[in-house]
Formats: structure tokens, C-alpha cells, sequence
């Protein structure tokens, strides 16, 4: 019997006594003893009636059993369905009704919303599943599955409209491990520091996938704290991150070419890292941060080479075979080398769509293969690819396109500002107008006017912000996402309205 995702990430485990998770306040767990876990959670989901394709949803606070129901939903060819633990109950019922859950675990099964969130659903604490998994013997032989089963149901992060469940297959996952560990020179002799979540593709996957697949341990964290990461760098080799991780160190005085000198490799994605972050950290450190794109649907795209220069504000180019092609937000068709459009792609990483959405799903998944990204990019001449914004950013202003990042490069360069983020609202005579907000530097205060001054003559006056206004921060996701709806809804009103708010 074979299942592929098992064979290749867990049952290597087997006789492993070597740490495989390294907690920060208790036993190290090994690989053998991981695996003895999740055989016994196979065989709990089993006992309580789970059948192969059936949906665990999961939203429980990280930890090594959290991460070994991933196994066990592999092993049981269940397909897990991880939650972010910070939705409400009315946002869980959602997901457990639109995947048709056939168990739900939770930290606390007892909260009322949570028991009428679910009628007629199966609701258990992970605290009494975990004791009941470990009264089995972990006997289990791992059920048959095809590259082309499914393995997992994650929702996308949504910041417009509902999320969607997008399935992704044992091959999907597998694929992109096997690739990632090769570019990035994962082995045995590595130490990850994990301190991602793992409700999404980035501490699941990538991170989790990776490591598993090398051979290499993981130092299991909670979450991300500066301090405490930056005190067990010395016992590790590799970390993946957020590009907030990477702006939390720089504050840290400690964080220093010494601190960081058993270190190989710094990965960062799931938002953009600022250029500035990236320069400022290998000034530290002697560390080049390693930009790479990837997204819940794909898996990993692109990423900046291991060997060879690792470009600040470019995501690399495409992995081992993922196919990527820019195309215009028009009419889809190709667009000539070093414009900007549509960023589609296609490969063995690709997803097999979204559940229970064949209309969406057949929108921007093409019969070619090719999935339309929703982002918006441009190759540079040596082949190192840039993201200019997501198509629904698309800022279109009198009928002209405005692609936010553009800006945004220009007004972070700007004296006094930290950061910035472009948005597009209604306007009266053009349709959208762009708006800027800008972020200061800590203990400095931009100076508007000659910001919006100073970019007369570097962009075409289109193009130029109609209004500039001050926020002491952005809005971010979970992930580190700038939620630009967030900002739409607060400026949407600016133009439309007599009284907008103030521009300082
Ligand atoms: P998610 O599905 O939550 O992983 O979000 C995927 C989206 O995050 C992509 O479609 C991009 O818009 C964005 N993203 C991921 N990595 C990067 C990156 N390195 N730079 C800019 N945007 C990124």
C-alpha cells in the first residue's frame, strides 16, 4: 500500500530517536515518538468514524499534537482542514458547513457559540482526543492514496468576499517539498526555527513539509518573540518567517553577525518584505534574506536563488517546474517581456480547485492549467520576478492603470517614511483616485507636501496620489498581509463626501 505524503514525510520517521521538535519549555520530542502519535490519532479518527476523504476541522492554538493531526489525517487519508484560531464561532460555522466537517476539534468544546455553531456536527476538545489517542496501541497502517488525492482543504485567507476551500492533493504538497528542500539544501544536519503558525500553507507546509521531508529537526514555538528567537539562533541553522520576523529582529540590539553566525538561511513570504528590511538585515548580519511568492492555492512559485544574488524587492524566479507567464488583465493574452500584468502559473503545484466552486474554480483555473494568480507582476531583464500589486488593488484611475507598488517603492523612499500602502477610491471625474498612506519612521513626521512634491517628475501626473494622509501603522492579517480593504473602507468616502478625513 502506498500513500505518498506518508511515506515520504512520515513513515521515515520510524526508529528516529534524534529530536525531531524541539519545545522551548519541555522534552524534546523525537521523530520516533512523533510518529507513534500520529499513528495512534490515525487510529482515534478511525474509531470515531472518520472515513478517507472525510474533513477535520481543526482550530486549536499551536503544538506538537496540533501539528501531529496533520500526520494523522494523512495517514487516515482524512483531509485536515486547519482554522485560524482567532475566527469567531460565526466564522467557524461557516467553514465547518461550507467543507461539511464530519469532526470538528477544538481547544474547548463547552463554549456555547461553538456548540450552536455546529448543530448536528461532531465537536470534540483536542484535550480529550489526544487522551483517547493515547490509550491506542498507534497500530495503523496508513490507508492507500493517489498523487491525486486529496490531502488538505485550506481556506484562503479572503480579504474579499468569502474564503474558499482550496484542495490540494497529495502531489500538490509533495512536489513542492521535494522542491523546496532541494533548492534551499534542507538535510538531516538542519535546525528550523518554527514559529509560524500552522492554520496556513506558510508554518504547515512549507516550513513543516520541508523539514519533515530532510530529515531535518524543528525548534517549536508557539509564536514569534524577538527575544526568544533571537536567543536560539545559535541552535539553529534556518528559519522561515514572515517579513514582520525579520522587522521585530532589527529592533532587537542583539541581533548581530555573531548572534547569527550558525545560521545558513533566512526565507521570508507571504507579503512583501520592505527593500529597506532586507538591506538593513544583511548590513546586520551579513544575512541576504531569501525573498520567495507562493500562495495557499500554489504552494511555492518563485523564489531568489540559494547560490547567486538574492534580489531585494524581487521574488526570484520560477521553482524547478512551475511555468509562469504575465498576461494582460484584459484579454489574458501574453504580454511582451518586462510588462506588467497578470501573474499566471502552472506545474505540478498547482491546486485541484476550489470546493464545491466549480464556476469559480473554472474563472481562474484554465483548461490550459494555467491558474490565474489574482497577483500582478513583471519580469525584470535578468528574470527575476517582481509583484506590483493584486489585481483587485489595481488602482484605475481615468481610465489608465495604476499598479500600487510602483508608488509604494517611491514613497518609501521618501524622508520620514517608515512604509506606505496605495489604494485606489472613488472618485467623481476619474473613476478611482489613488490615495497614499504613509507610515512615519519611528520618532519622525513626514512632510506631505514635499513628498507629494517631490513625485512631480518621477511619475506621470496620473499616476500621482490625490491625497497623502498619515497612519501611525497599516492594517495586517494574521500573516502579515496589509489588509487594504481595511484602508478602503476608511477612505472610500474622501472624494465622494464633502467631509473626508484629515489629511495629516
Ligand atoms: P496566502 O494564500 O494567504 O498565502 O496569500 C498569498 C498571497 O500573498 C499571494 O497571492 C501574494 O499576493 C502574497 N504574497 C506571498 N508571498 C509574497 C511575497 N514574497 N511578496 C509579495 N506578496 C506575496
Amino acid at each position: 500500500m502506498t500513500n505518498p505524503l506518508f511515506d515520504a514525510l512520515f513513515a521515515p520517521l520510524a526508529g528516529r530517536d534524534t529530536p525531531l521538535l524541539i519545545l522551548p519549555d519541555a522534552a524534546p520530542i523525537s521523530g520516533d515518538a512523533f510518529l507513534k502519535r500520529v499513528l495512534q490519532m490515525a487510529q482515534a479518527l478511525v474509531a470515531l468514524g472518520l472515513q478517507p476523504g472525510d474533513r477535520l476541522a481543526l482550530q486549536v492554538a499551536k503544538s506538537p499534537d496540533a501539528f501531529a493531526l496533520y500526520g494523522a489525517c494523512v495517514a487516515a487519508g482524512v483531509m485536515l482542514l486547519p482554522l485560524n484560531p482567532g475566527y469567531e464561532p460565526a466564522e467557524l460555522d461557516y467553514f465547518v458547513q461550507d467543507s461539511g466537517a464530519a469532526l470538528l476539534l477544538v481547544e474547548d468544546p463547552a463554549v456555547a457559540a461553538v456548540q450552536t455553531a455546529m448543530p448536528g456536527q461532531r465537536v470534540l476538545g483536542i484535550g480529550a482526543f489526544g487522551a483517547m489517542a493515547g490509550g491506542l496501541t498507534g497500530g495503523f497502517a496508513p490507508v492507500a492514496r493517489q498523487m491525486d488525492d486529496l490531502a488538505a482543504l485550506l481556506y484562503t485567507s479572503g480579504t474579499t468576499g468569502r474564503s474558499k476551500g482550496a484542495m490540494l492533493s497529495h502531489g500538490n504538497l509533495l512536489s513542492n517539498a521535494k522542491v523546496l528542500a532541494d533548492h534551499w539544501r534542507f538535510t538531516a544536519a538542519d535546525v528550523l526555527i518554527h514559529a509560524l503558525p500552522i492554520f496556513h500553507t506558510h508554518g504547515l507546509f512549507v516550513a513543516g513539509n520541508v523539514a519533515l521531508l530532510s530529515g531535518a529537526a524543528m525548534i517549536w514555538l508557539p509564536r514569534f518573540q524577538a527575544e526568544q528567537v533571537l536567543a536560539l539562533l545559535p541552535r539553529a541553522t534556518a528559519m522561515m518567517g514572515v517579513p514582520t520576523f525579520y522587522t521585530r529582529l532589527l529592533q532587537a540590539p542583539g541581533l548581530t553577525r555573531a548572534a547569527t553566525a550558525q545560521m545558513r538561511l533566512f526565507v521570508s513570504g507571504s507579503a512583501p518584505l520592505l527593500a529597506e528590511t532586507h538591506a538593513e538585515f544583511e548590513h546586520r548580519t551579513g544575512h541576504a534574506i531569501l525573498e520567495r511568492y507562493g500562495m495557499t492555492e500554489t504552494s511555492m512559485n518563485t523564489s531568489n536563488p540559494y547560490d547567486g544574488a538574492r534580489r531585494a524587492g524581487t521574488v526570484g524566479m520560477p521553482l524547478p517546474g512551475v511555468e509562469v507567464v504575465i498576461t494582460d488583465p484584459a484579454s489574458g493574452a501574453p504580454l511582451p517581456q518586462g510588462e506588467a500584468g497578470m501573474i499566471e502559473l502552472r506545474g505540478p503545484n498547482v491546486f485541484r480547485g476550489y470546493w464545491n466552486l466549480p464556476d469559480k474554480t473554472a474563472q481562474d483555473l484554465r483548461a490550459s492549467g494555467f491558474f490565474i494568480t489574482g497577483d500582478l507582476g513583471r519580469f525584470d531583464d535578468q528574470g527575476y520576478l517582481h509583484i506590483v500589486g493584486r489585481l483587485k488593488d489595481l488602482v484605475i484611475s481615468g481610465g489608465l492603470n495604476i499598479y500600487p507598488k510602483e508608488l509604494e517603492l517611491l514613497l518609501d523612499a521618501a524622508p520620514g517614511v517608515l512604509e506606505s500602502a496605495v489604494i485606489g477610491v472613488p472618485h467623481p471625474d476619474f473613476g478611482e483616485a489613488v490615495v497614499a498612506v504613509l507610515v512615519p519612521r519611528p520618532g519622525e513626521a513626514p512632510d506631505v507636501a514635499a513628498i507629494a512634491a517631490s513625485l512631480q517628475g518621477q511619475v506621470a501626473r496620473f499616476k500621482q496620489p490625490k491625497a497623502l494622509v498619515v497612519r501611525e501603522a497599516l492594517p495586517r492579517n494574521a500573516m502579515g498581509k496589509v489588509r487594504k480593504e481595511v484602508l478602503r473602507a476608511e477612505f472610500g468616502g474622501m472624494f465622494v463626501t464633502a467631509v473626508g478625513p484629515s489629511t495629516t
